[in-house]
């Protein structure tokens, strides 16, 4: 599967915020928004005021990144939200919260998305006791989610465990950690999307 090469810091950069791609560096002194708090390129010192189409186009790319996506796959994920009955904008967040990498980067399992979706394709992650190796796997209530590794991975994911002890689980989840296990309990709402989000940008921009 095609994924975004380039650094994920200046990604950060580029929409002016922390989209926490980089796991526990994101959390230290070394994280370039903190460093460096304006955008990458030769300009990037001055942030132009953004036209309506700017705004739009920045909150996409935002949630694209943050859920480490090409243009393609965000835009079937938006098409097939505008497919499905209901809010539009609440629908696509709704559907990427259930990818299988961003459940196990809540549950703490990884410590960030990018980290998650390498368990997944190394085989590592079971869906209802079934070896699950696609990250754009969408999860539903009442799946079991548990992790089983044979001589590589534990200790990472022992770690990851400790550095993201801190992290706030959402209501939609639970986590056994001691057994490696998880639960989807219900569907994520849209207040269990803690990170800023304004989604109806991305409809607009896409309604264009
Ligand atoms: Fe973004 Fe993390 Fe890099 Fe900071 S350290 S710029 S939050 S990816």
């Amino acid at each position: 599967m095609g994924r975004n090469l380039g650094s994920s810091c200046r990604q950060c950069r580029r929409e002016g915020e922390k989209l926490f791609l980089k796991g526990t560096r994101c959390f230290t002194h070394k994280c370039a928004v903190d460093r460096r708090e304006y955008a990458p390129g030769q300009h990037g010192a001055k942030r132009p005021k953004l036209s309506n189409f700017g705004l739009q186009l920045r909150e996409k790319q935002k949630v694209k990144r943050i859920y480490g996506l090409l243009e393609r796959q965000f835009r079937n994920y938006f098409n097939n939200a505008a497919k499905t009955k209901g809010v539009t904008g609440t629908i696509l967040l709704q559907s990427l919260e259930r990818r299988l990498d961003s459940v196990l980067y809540q549950m703490g399992f990884g410590t960030s998305r990018a980290e998650a979706r390498q368990m997944v394709s190394h085989g590592f992650v079971h869906v209802n006791g079934h070896r699950v190796n696609i990250a754009s796997y969408l999860v539903r209530p009442n799946d079991e989610i548990e992790l089983k590794f044979q001589n590589t991975g534990l200790k990472n994911v022992k770690e990851n465990l400790e550095a993201t002890q801190g992290r706030t689980l959402p209501a939609w989840l639970s986590v056994d950690k001691d057994h490696f296990k998880g639960k989807i309990l219900r569907l994520p709402q849209r207040e269990d999307i803690v990170y800023p989000v304004n989604e109806q940008l991305i409809v607009e921009l896409y309604s264009r």
